[in-house]
């Protein structure tokens, strides 16, 4: 154990601590604290060897894998900024935020590589690739071998320490995309206290579960973990691996969901706590293999990300006689803001519970200074030790959303008298389809690329598992043709699958606006209902 200020460095000397503990279990592979503790320092050696310091920005772009977590706190741990991709985005998205982010080294995987590979001539502010899983020499690129035991040259770098390098609690450690209105995305810079304050924020809503059980004394984490959202989303990253490394967690990778193999891995590791997104929850109640597993261990299921049915509390009681959970936060809060559970959530399962400790809410009207009083609902402000320093590189759209330590959320709700915080609607024009984001502009904006479209909007329609999917309203130019399947593909060709829209609707007449010219979007998801 290491007297370092407390940043990432010094939960990775935590993580060591926790010795031949499991850390991660993927397929078959198992890697204890140890071993992680060892490939990080070996990785973060390696960076270094390669000018990466502090406030570099590091990308990865990988699916859950084990190395994930190696190439995010060897890269934090030596102050660089670790940039998390998401691995659904096309090449020419991957680009976007690697060439805004100002990457300088990047570490994926060899599916990732394949996409970003035409694209690395327009960057010139990478140097470095690290590919990992592939058995292919790639030419300008290093292979990282699955936990580095034979990755050229690196065998003799140290793996007993991590370079010596000052990081402090407020340095930038991570840029996590998302998006708002302008339709590119913007990277959330966190800082190393914002991310450390989502392990407070996990261990406070174990320890108030696990009061109800009566476990004492009351444990951090759940020992075992099946993570089944994308580490480079902040509820996975910043809020479920920060709380299984302080705690000596295991968490069980899956490498994409399938409600099957999530009861299989549940049965055979011994899982305790599961969930990411109201629609795995759903999935897991619904799906009819169920009952031919056992998944007595588990005791959580817990989502946010999206609004979640009532009903899921109950059911998940009554049907897996285990905890539900809710939490919701965004990338701008680093992740968790409010967290429910145990007796307070099933009495209130419309709400999402309280602000964790040292988070603060309030609901501001629509002048944006007045505080309402309870009960009155407007834009939900949060302020806090996990909220981020700004958006990289943009700061009038960083003005514009914090304001004297507090961020606008965009998402309107109501605070009871007792602090619990109801969420009634979106200000903002986000699809969230299955706890993935869909910024409506901008696949408009690709819409409006088409030659056929003169106006476009894109809508969110209700699904009773996903929470929403995206559906486009379009108006062709006089004499110009287009079908649906035509405009579907145009947008799959330049956007990750999950964007691209269910049902295409056409309108005779350009699209229904009010006196400020704002498309009436409410209106147009009626037309789906009609047809
Ligand atoms: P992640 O990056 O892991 O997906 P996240 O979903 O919390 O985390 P964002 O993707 O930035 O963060 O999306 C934040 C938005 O998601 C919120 O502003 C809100 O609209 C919605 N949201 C998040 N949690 C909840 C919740 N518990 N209930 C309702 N809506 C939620
Ligand atoms: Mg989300």
């Amino acid at each position: 154990w290491k007297n370092v200020p407390p940043t990432l460095a010094a939960l990775a000397h935590i993580a060591r601590s926790h010795g031949a503990r499991c850390f991660t279990v993927h397929e078959d592979e198992r890697v204890s604290y140890d071993a992680f503790f060892r490939a990080t320092a070996t990785l973060a050696h390696a960076l270094a060897a390669r000018g990466v310091g502090r406030g570099d920005r590091v990308a990865i772009a990988m699916r859950n894998l084990p190395e994930w977590p190696v190439a995010f706190f060897a890269a934090t741990a030596i102050g660089a900024i670790a940039v998390p991709l998401n691995a659904w985005w096309t090449g020419s998205e991957l680009e976007y935020a690697l060439r805004d982010s100002g990457t300088r080294l990047l570490i994926c995987d060899a599916e990732r590589h394949a996409r970003i590979a035409p694209h690395l001539s327009a960057l010139p502010d990478l140097t470095h690739v690290i590919v990992s899983r592939t058995s292919q020499p790639i030419e300008g690129a290093e292979l990282l071998d699955t936990m580095l035991g034979d990755a050229d040259g690196w065998a003799a770098l140290p793996d007993t320490e991590l370079p010596e390098i000052a990081v402090e609690p407020d340095d930038a450690a991570t840029i996590f995309y998302t998006s708002g209105t302008t339709g590119h995305p913007k990277g959330a810079l966190g800082t190393h206290r914002n991310i450390l304050t989502n392990i407070l924020s996990t261990a406070y809503a174990s320890a108030r579960a696990a009061l109800r059980r009566g476990d004492m004394p009351l444990p951090a984490t759940p020992k075992t973990l099946l993570l089944v959202i994308p580490l480079f989303h902040v509820t996975a990253c910043n809020a479920a691996l920060m709380g299984a490394v302080f705690g000596g967690s295991t968490l069980v990778f899956m490498r994409r969901w399938d409600t099957v193999k999530a009861f299989e891995l549940i049965e055979r590791e011994r899982v305790n706590s599961t969930g990411g997104v109201p629609t795995i929850a759903w999935q897991l109640l619904e799906h009819p293999e169920r009952a031919n597993y056992d998944l007595s261990s588990l005791e959580t299921i817990s989502y946010g990300g999206a609004p979640s049915a009532p009903e899921l509390v109950r059911r998940i009681q009554a049907e897996f006689g285990c905890m539900p959970g809710n939490g919701w936060g965004m990338t701008e809060t680093s992740a968790t803001v409010t967290s429910h559970v145990a007796e307070d959530y099933q009495h209130r399962p419309e709400s999402c519970g309280p602000a964790v400790p040292v988070a603060e809410l309030r609901i501001i009207a629509d002048d944006g200074v007045t505080a309402l009083p309870p009960g009155e609902v407007g834009e939900i402000w949060a302020r806090g030790p996990q909220i981020v320093a700004g958006y990289w590189n943009k700061p009038e759209a960083t003005a514009a959303t914090f304001i004297d330590g507090w961020v606008r959320t965009g998402d309107l709700g109501r605070l009871d008298e007792e602090g619990f915080c109801y969420i009634v609607d979106r200000a903002k024009d986000i699809i969230i389809r299955g706890g993935e984001n869909i910024y409506s502009s901008e696949v408009e904006n690709f819409l409006y690329d088409h030659p056929a479209v003169t106006d476009a909007a894109l809508v969110g329609l209700s699904h009773r598992t996903l929470g929403e999917e995206p559906a486009a309203v379009v108006h062709l130019g006089p004499g110009m043709a287009a079908t649906e399947a035509e405009l579907q593909d145009w947008v799959r060709a330049r956007l990750a699958a999950f964007k691209i829209p269910v049902r295409v609707l056409f309108c005779d007449d350009t699209l229904p606006r009010n006196a400020n010219g704002k498309i009436l979007k409410k209106e147009l998801k009626a037309l789906f209902d009609q047809r």
